[in-house]
């Protein structure tokens, strides 16, 4: 089968990858839709030590699930953030996003799915509704963790948000804080990304002509960057908090926060946040309410053999979501 593929820190296109071959409590998902996003193109980059097939977000149909579990056998289905153990002394604190021996799809440990089929734990995967689409469906994952950012701050009065970034991830996390009590405007530095919000009705500016004058009660930096998380720190007001939504991009370019900025953070008593993984089941229910739109982040559709392109093209600084059609595979 075809599956793209980061191997020996290469990336390429296995035209005859093995059929994936379930173990115990694994099924096997027919992958229909991926989508591209910005983890898959800093896991591609090496930014993690990965080796095995790439694709964290996708929707796909039960081809086969474990004896004794049948119920979900031709169901479409989207995969859990995190595969986790169930066992470890973690999973059974209920943090099971930080499972000990976590795997992810196409991230951590284990195959992901950009292939036309995949082994996945037959308890991670989660009934998509009738309602939701395979394109809306396939965003499923960076919208659960746009809403794991929503949750970790808590809105007194009507707070002033700030969401750094007008990536992918940036605009689908401003549209969730849209929906708080709270006044949210997105910032970033792309005119025809910051169009997109201006179609969805939610405010926006240029970096550029945003005062650096600490006065936002909680920054969200989804710029993946070390610039991003300083303009941030530069942003929040004294007390605030800067949610950290992703650093990868400026892990791989190896940069250190500078030390005025680290001093603003204690000066300022700043609450600095990491955020990861989020609740899958969530973000189906908001699609399913058609409280987000991720349609509108759809700039181009590209069979699974085309896949090497599609990293190309999603990595361009003008492109928006970028969807890997995988049952086209041989089409
Ligand atoms: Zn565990």
């Amino acid at each position: 089968m075809l599956a793209l593929r980061r191997q020996g820190g290469q990336i390429t296109l296995s035209t005859d990858e093995p059929e994936p071959t379930p173990k115990e409590g694994e099924a096997i998902v027919r992958v229909r839709i991926a989508a591209v996003t910005g983890l898959d193109l800093a896991v591609a980059h090496g930014v993690l030590a990965f080796e095995g097939t790439l694709g964290h977000s996708f929707v796909g149909t039960v081809e086969s699930m474990p004896g004794g579990r049948r119920k979900l056998a031709g169901a479409r289905v989207v995969v859990a953030s995190v595969c986790a153990c169930g066992r470890c002394d973690r999973c059974a604190a209920g943090f099971t996003a930080h499972c000990r021996e976590r795997t992810i799809p196409g991230v951590i440990g284990r195959d992901g799915g950009f292939a036309e089929r995949v082994r996945l734990p037959a308890n991670a995967l989660i009934p998509v509704p009738d309602e939701v689409d395979d394109d809306s469906a396939a965003f499923a994952i960076p919208l659960a963790a746009a809403i794991q950012a929503a949750q970790q701050f808590t809105i007194k009065g009507k707070p002033f948000v700030t969401v750094l970034g007008d990536g992918r991830l940036g605009l689908i996390v401003g549209q969730v804080m849209a929906r708080l009590n709270a006044s949210v405007r997105v910032v970033g530095r792309h005119a025809s990304k910051l169009a997109v919000c201006e179609r969805w009705g939610l405010k926006h500016r240029h970096v550029d002509e945003v005062g650096r004058r600490a006065d936002q009660d909680v920054v969200v930096d989804c710029t993946g960057t070390i610039e991003g998380l300083a303009t941030a720190v530069r942003l929040v007001r004294p007390r605030g908090t800067v949610v950290v939504k992703s650093l990868l991009v400026g892990r791989a370019a190896s940069g250190a926060l500078p030390a005025e900025i680290l001093e603003i953070i204690v000066v300022n008593e700043i609450a600095v946040v990491g955020s990861g993984a989020g609740p899958v089941p969530e973000a189906l229910a908001m699609l399913r309410r058609k409280e987000v739109d991720v349609i509108g982040l759809i700039s181009r559709r590209l069979p699974l053999r085309d896949g090497m392109a599609a990293l190309r093209l999603a990595g361009q600084p003008d492109t928006l979501g970028v969807l890997l059609a995988c049952g086209e595979a041989g089409g």
